[in-house]
């Protein structure tokens, strides 16, 4: 009895040891994060889907855009021994991660079809030497990797949008379904599927065609609190448009429209309007859509006027609205595209135009499908969002099988509830006028009528004539249609849509004109812009010379210079506690939240001298930095660089800058001792070559990694102060 029971509690000891993850590696997940990636804390699950990884046990993960998907395997990649294999759908997409990682300090690379044969062999070579901790690889390519596809040399396999393995899907990727072969071929090695796409059947496809049927699931809420949703009726659209954005000088966005046609109009608008804009659909050339996606990535331009072709690629996270001119055919779709808002976590606006031209227009797109049935209940559902008098968040969630118990407070409605009034009598003029045109006009000619328009169509079919001619001169145009709209949502009455889209009578609106049956109606609610407009252009104008605009410009030239998406270097969050903290030292600097230990290296000084220099012309005492100069006191005693690196506590690439910046000030630097003249000769060679190229990455991957980013960067120095 004695020895089953010891061997019982020594099973449980190795079970113990087998499943959880020693505390030792658990302690160290938060500095792994803040060193890694600059964050404090982890987001939601994160913390638990990462200790499930490198616990080894399968994982998936459905999180929605922008909740924070790559850390959970990043992290575990960057603490596991071995590589971290990332299937990945996008060529484009991969590009982004990896300078992501890369301006983290983290070994990543990718590998794909577009790299030369020896590109990718020297990819290899470093899965090979262990050089590389991430390496992403669309599935097409897989065949490439076949030599290390092996426990030797893997860690973990993270399978990113992993809903393109299900044919119910709608980004259905073929090549997605070979991948079953990794458990079979790796059965020690954990899986962690991730997407965004949270359908039941979507997500049994997953596991079992990844043949990871045990996989532990993490499900997140699909609540994005941060974007504020806002429905306007349609009519002036464009202007609307143009002001909302005024409002938002330098904030990127995207416009969706229905057609190619409306996407080129509404840019040609903004642009006229000195608003930054592209048009993008598929009707323009893969290259050209390529300029333009990378544009607004590095924000270069403001907003892009798109069709829902655009976005699939973009990892953006500071795009701060999404305006849909038109509305989307279902929820799946408009939930998707305004998910590309606000993936940093700050505020983000979701603003719908809501029209029954465009429900018209998406009715007949339907109409002859073999799924007829499906399109046209989908599209009621976004007509019933869209016509909400009750949170909409609430609609939104439900949708998706997620109930929320409080309103939002973060919509139009929440924010702006309706005031209702007994609309009774407006309701029997409308009712009334629809039975004296015989049902056969359109919402536009009732109003006219009510108004006592004259116009050609009125006069022509002798609608002049009519009793009700004129009853309604006192509501104006717009606010007839709010009420018309209301009576159509209340069943009053309805939209021939087969009928040149009459309004007709139905069982109520006999009622409602003869029996007494009261119609509640709501008053038209003003759009911010209405109520705010005076105020906050003021606040706009000020704020141009603000800190966070020139740590934004600052970031911007870094971008440039870097040639990485200035999101990359801090996204906006990141930003605005710079902003907010004002970090005046190194020490400081590391405490903001996406402040890891390379970017305080690498962008620490730079953006504290931009924060002392805003600091001093605030008092009025110009205070230059003196952070090169404190160097450049030990530099006079004889110290080497290393000497100061350690003295200053601060990494030598960053006492190079200052050595760089000392040079160029004209200081008594004999900047020779650290370069040599054949490495000035090679970047002056390479600079030519490259035909005068900024970035020093450029330089970089020009001498295929070989010379260090300091010798170039003082090498550069050399060369513009003696002019060569
Ligand atoms: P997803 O892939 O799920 O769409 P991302 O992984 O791109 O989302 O993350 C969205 C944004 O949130 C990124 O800007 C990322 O840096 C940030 N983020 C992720 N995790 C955290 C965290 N723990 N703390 C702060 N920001 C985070
Ligand atoms: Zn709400």
């Amino acid at each position: 009895m004695q020895e089953v029971f010891t061997a019982l509690k020594l099973t449980l000891i190795l079970h113990f040891l087998i499943i959880s993850m020693p505390t030792s590696l658990q302690s160290q997940l938060i500095p792994t994060l803040k060193t890694n990636f600059g964050y404090d804390s982890f987001r939601g699950q994160q913390q638990d889907i990462i200790e499930n990884v490198l616990n080894k046990k399968d994982t998936l993960v459905i999180m929605p855009t922008g909740g924070g998907k790559s850390i959970c395997f990043q992290l575990p990649a960057v603490m596991l021994d071995g590589l971290t294999l990332v299937i990945s759908p996008l060529i484009a997409l991969m590009k982004d991660q990896v300078d992501g990682l890369n301006a983290n300090g983290i070994k990543a690379s990718f590998f794909n079809s577009s790299q030369a044969p020896e590109e990718q062999q020297n990819i290899i070579d470093k899965v090979i030497d262990a050089e590389l901790k991430l390496l992403y690889v669309a599935p097409e390519s897989l065949g490439g990797l076949e030599n290390i596809i092996n426990e030797k040399y893997i860690s973990c396999i993270a399978i990113d949008e992993a809903h393109c393995i299900s044919s119910w899907g709608h980004d259905f990727r073929p090549s997605y379904q070979q991948l079953g072969f990794f458990k079979k071929q790796l059965p020690n090695i954990p899986i962690i599927a991730l997407t965004a796409t949270a359908d039941k059947a979507t997500r049994q496809d997953i596991v079992e065609q990844l043949q990871i049927p045990n996989a532990d699931q993490f499900i997140s809420s699909f609540d994005r609190k941060n974007i504020e949703l806002e429905v306007r009726p349609a009519d002036g659209r464009a202007n609307q448009i143009v002001r909302f954005i005024k409002q938002r000088s330098s904030e990127s966005g995207i416009v969706y429209c229905l057609s190619r046609k409306n996407t080129e109009q509404i840019a040609k608008k903004l642009n006229e309007n000195g608003i930054n804009t592209d048009a993008y659909h598929a009707g323009l050339s893969f290259d050209d859509r390529s300029r333009i996606q990378e544009d607004f990535i590095f924000d270069k331009t403001q907003v892009v006027c798109a069709t829902v072709a655009f976005g699939m690629g973009i990892d953006k996270s500071n795009v701060r609205w999404v305006i849909h001119h038109n509305m989307p055919k279902n929820i799946e779709g408009y939930y998707q595209e305004i998910g590309r808002s606000g993936r940093d976590g700050l505020k983000a606006h979701a603003l719908l135009f809501h029209s029954y031209a465009d429900v018209i227009q998406l009715r007949k797109f339907a109409s002859g499908a073999s799924n007829e049935d499906v399109q046209v209940a989908k599209l009621e559902r976004m007509k019933q969002f869209s016509e909400a008098t009750t949170c909409r968040r609430k609609i939104l969630l439900s949708y998706f099988g997620e109930l929320l118990a409080e309103n939002c407070e973060n919509c139009d409605v929440c924010k702006n509830p309706p005031k209702f009034f007994d609309g009774t009598i407006i309701a029997q003029k409308i009712l009334s006028t629809i039975t004296r045109v015989k049902e056969q006009e359109a919402t536009g000619t009732i109003i006219d009528v009510l108004r006592g328009a004259r116009n050609a169509n009125v006069l022509e079919k002798g609608f002049d004539r009519l009793k009700t001619f004129g009853i309604g001169n006192d509501i104006s145009w717009k606010d007839w249609q709010h009420y018309v709209i209301q009576l159509i949502n209340q069943g009053v009455c309805e939209i021939a849509f087969h009928k040149n889209n009459a309004l007709r009578l139905t069982a109520f609106s006999d009622k409602v004109l003869f029996n007494g049956l009261k119609v509640s109606l709501t008053y038209p609610v003003e759009t911010q812009e209405q109520t705010k407009t005076v105020k906050k252009t003021k606040t706009r104008k000020a704020s141009t010379n603000s800190l966070f605009e020139r740590l934004r410009k600052l970031r911007y030239r870094i971008s440039l210079e870097e040639n990485i998406p200035a999101y990359l270097i801090f996204n906006d969050a990141t930003l605005k506690e710079i902003e907010q903290v004002r970090p005046m030292s190194e020490s400081e600097f590391l405490t903001i939240s996406g402040v890891g230990q390379r970017k305080l290296e690498v962008y620490g000084e730079e953006f504290i001298a931009e924060i002392l220099d805003f600091m001093g012309s605030k008092i009025k005492k110009p205070k230059k930095t003196d952070t090169h100069l404190l160097t450049y006191e030990l530099y006079k005693k004889g110290m080497t660089i290393d000497e100061i690196s350690i003295q200053r506590q601060l990494k030598s690439p960053t006492i190079y800058s200052h050595i760089a910046k000392l040079y160029m000030d004209g200081k008594d630097i004999n900047i020779f001792d650290f370069i040599s003249k054949s490495d000035v000769e090679a970047v002056h060679m390479a600079k030519v070559e490259l035909g005068g190229a900024k970035a020093l990455k450029d330089y970089f991957e020009h001498f295929n990694e070989q010379m260090d980013y300091f010798k170039i960067r003082l090498a550069l120095s050399v060369i513009q102060k003696e002019g060569f």
